[in-house]
């Protein structure tokens, strides 16, 4: 499959997973051909194919397929002016590529990049910068970046419209249930409780009263949610 969905350019990149229905949104699909991967990728001669690579403290840039995979599931609650929380930015890709869903002419929409690890949280905010786009992004406060515990989600008053967790969590945290807005959903890959090591992506929902619903979705496999390393 991987071989198809390359391309030479990130265009190509984003119109083959298109055509082979990796991608089955068309905002998807723009967000994603607005945001140049090999900004994104220490190795920017293989950005353009659908594989992840290493970032660095035991880190991934997810493969593409993974990211738009992860914006298909959030998209109903990625609408311009929404706020959303990214757990676990490293390398800052599908950060920009979820403030580029939730643009609002420059006015509205909120992203804000969390990582436990200072230099990828510095790694996140150095790739957006390497483009006009991205540094627009971040003077105008649509994109920020934040080190903590995403395990703690990040409170603020307004709460969030949609939180991604880029990194394998133990149990389905109570804390980023609370700071979802109503209605909200929560894409999380959790590490199965039977002790094998598989993990399946989940998606937590609030509905407009405040009801919550978990679902089990697919098997994959993500590096594990931690405590930071000590420095
Ligand atoms: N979405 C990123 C994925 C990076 S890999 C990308 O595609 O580039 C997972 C990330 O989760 C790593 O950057 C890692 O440092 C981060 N991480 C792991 N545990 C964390 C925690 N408790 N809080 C915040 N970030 C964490």
């Amino acid at each position: 499959m991987a071989w198809r969905c390359s391309g030479k350019t990130n265009v190509e990149l984003i119109d083959n997973l298109f055509k082979n229905g990796l991608i089955t949104s068309a905002r998807i699909r723009d967000a994603m051909m607005k945001v140049d991967r090999a900004h994104y990728c220490p190795s920017p001669s293989y950005a353009y194919e659908d594989s992840p690579q290493s970032i660095g403290h035991a880190a991934t840039i997810s493969a593409p397929h993974m990211h738009a995979s992860a914006c298909e599931s959030l998209l109903p609650f990625l609408k311009p002016g929404s706020r959303v929380l990214d757990i676990g930015s490293g390398s800052g890709y599908l950060t920009a590529v979820l403030a580029e869903l939730v643009r609002d002419g420059g006015k509205g929409g909120r992203v804000v990049g969390l990582e436990h690890i200072k230099a990828l949280k510095e790694l996140g905010e150095g790739n957006m910068e390497k483009s006009e786009r991205g540094m627009e992004m971040m003077s105008t406060g649509l994109v920020e970046f934040v080190v903590g515990d995403g395990r703690k989600g990040l409170k603020d008053e307004e709460g969030w419209d949609a939180i991604h967790v880029g990194a394998a969590a133990v149990e389905l945290h109570e804390e980023l249930i609370e700071q979802l807005r109503s209605p909200g959903r929560i894409f999380i890959p959790v590490e199965d409780s039977d002790g094998y090591g598989d993990q399946h992506i989940w998606t937590v929902d609030k509905d407009a009263k405040g009801a919550v619903t978990k679902k089990k979705l697919y098997g994959v496999r993500y590096v594990p949610l931690t405590d930071a390393p000590l420095t």
